[in-house]
């Protein structure tokens, strides 16, 4: 009998379980059921290059639409999963009801909305899928007055894009700097001054209380009283799992819908994968949630083939990068804990590295057009916990591969 796999949701991580599933021989019928209208995307160059405009739709799709038809894949885009009856082995859709018996969750997460009053007038935008972009980028012309609400990686990018473009920019962050829950205070500060450098204005410590103007966004007001005057804001505050369907259908969920290691849920038929899922880090001791590509692809294949029965453990080190600028930072591993920062090379030239260190072991690195020192850490240092004397990991006239070495 055809064994019938649903995925539910249509982004990074489905595209990746439906070309594992495939290359594990998982012969059965594959349902992807996706609310937007497009098929799985990547994330990444909406912040980056689509929103500049250097990118069109073609470079963003994960695959081409042969590749679904390849894959046999049976595909109910614009359409939104409601429920999943666990009993009867069912997902509806609409008028439709689509029977299972593997899942895959892959519903990623939606962005945390700003709320004030005044948080919905027109000229006010999130960031999180195409539709957002195209609505957004016809008002980043030259000239034109953009408030970025949120310093994170999102918040910058876009800065770094409008600036660009031409628009005048001002990055109004909550809390003491920019990048404050991800970076040291070291790498902020560098971020900082290139975006001031480059025009952008950066009001920290800034609580966005209001957003006011006739009939569309004219102006931004702040705890403090300071109105900034802005033709158009984009808002990047953070995301939220979309795990309801999964806690509705009684599965465990906190932070995210909870996995193990092998990206099974509470429920061994279920899998769930990327942004809404929740698992346990052999790494890190600890339970983690990740928001980015890497998680998405790797508890991806970990979930494909879990489901087809060929269980393999997900234990890759994190990593993620940004474009801002000129500058290509690239992270590899969590810093959560960190007690010590090391930074290798010249943050004035724009190419450094700092190395979060905890008892002694590298933990993570950021590293800013340096993809030797990223490379390193990511595959040997990280993995094997090294315990590096700050000294040399600082010196510059030793390199990255006479550090791995002398940890072997
Ligand atoms: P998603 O890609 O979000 O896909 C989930 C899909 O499921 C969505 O289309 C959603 O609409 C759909 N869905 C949800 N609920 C239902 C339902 N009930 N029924 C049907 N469909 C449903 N990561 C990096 O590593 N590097 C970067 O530089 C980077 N930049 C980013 C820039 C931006 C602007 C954004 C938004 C994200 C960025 N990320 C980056 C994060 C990365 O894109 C995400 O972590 C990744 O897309 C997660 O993949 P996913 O498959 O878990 O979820």
């Amino acid at each position: 009998m055809t064994e019938n796999l649903v995925i539910v949701g249509g982004g990074q991580a489905a595209a990746q379980a439906i070309a594992s599933l495939r290359a594990l021989g998982f012969p059965g019928r594959i349902v992807l059921i996706g609310e937007e209208p497009v098929p799985p995307y990547q994330r990444p160059p909406l912040s980056k290059k689509y929103l500049s405009g250097e990118w069109g739709l073609d470079r963003v799709l994960l695959k081409a639409d042969a590749f679904y038809a390849e894959m046999k894949v049976e595909t109910r885009l614009a359409s939104r999963a409601e429920a999943i009856d666990r009993q009867a082995g069912r997902v509806r859709a609409g008028s439709e009801s689509f029977p299972y018996d593997k899942l895959l969750i892959a519903t990623g997460s939606r962005v945390r909305r700003l709320a004030c009053p005044g948080a919905e007038l027109p000229g006010i935008h999130h960031l999180r899928t195409l539709s957002d972009v195209d609505a957004i980028r016809p008002a980043l012309t030259a000239g034109a007055r953009l408030a970025v609400i949120g310093g994170g990686y999102i918040g910058l990018e876009v800065a770094a894009v409008a600036k660009g473009l031409g628009c005048a920019v001002t990055v109004i962050e909550m809390g003491e700097r920019c990048l404050n829950r991800v970076v040291a205070p070291q790498v902020s500060a560098f971020f900082e001054t290139v975006h001031r450098q480059a025009g952008v204005e950066i009001a920290v410590n800034a609580r966005v209380t209001a957003c006011e103007g006739k009939g569309r966004l004219e102006r931004i007001v702040c705890a403090s009283g300071r109105a900034i005057e802005a033709d158009v804001a984009v808002v990047g505050i953070g995301i939220l799992p979309n795990q309801e369907i999964a806690q509705q259908a009684g599965l465990a969920v906190d932070n995210g819908i909870m996995v193990d290691e092998f990206a099974l849920t509470s429920d061994p038929a279920i899998a769930a994968a990327g942004d809404c899922a929740n698992f346990p880090s052999a790494l890190y001791g600890r339970r983690i949630r990740l928001e980015s590509v890497q998680n998405a692809i790797e508890q991806g294949k970990a979930a494909a083939a879990a489901l087809a029965g060929r269980p393999a453990r997900y234990h890759d080190v994190p990593w993620f990068w940004s474009d801002q600028y000129d500058l290509k930072l690239q992270i590899a591993g969590l810093n959560q804990g960190y007690d010590r920062v090391v930074v290798r090379g010249d943050m004035g030239a724009r190419k450094f590295a700092a190395f979060y260190l905890k008892a002694g072991r590298l933990i993570a690195v950021d590293a800013v057009n340096a993809p030797a020192e990223y490379m390193t850490c990511l595959k040997q240092l990280i993995p094997a916990g090294a315990e590096i004397a700050p000294e040399r990991l600082a010196d510059m006239s030793v390199s990255m591969k006479e550090i791995a070495a002398s940890t072997r």
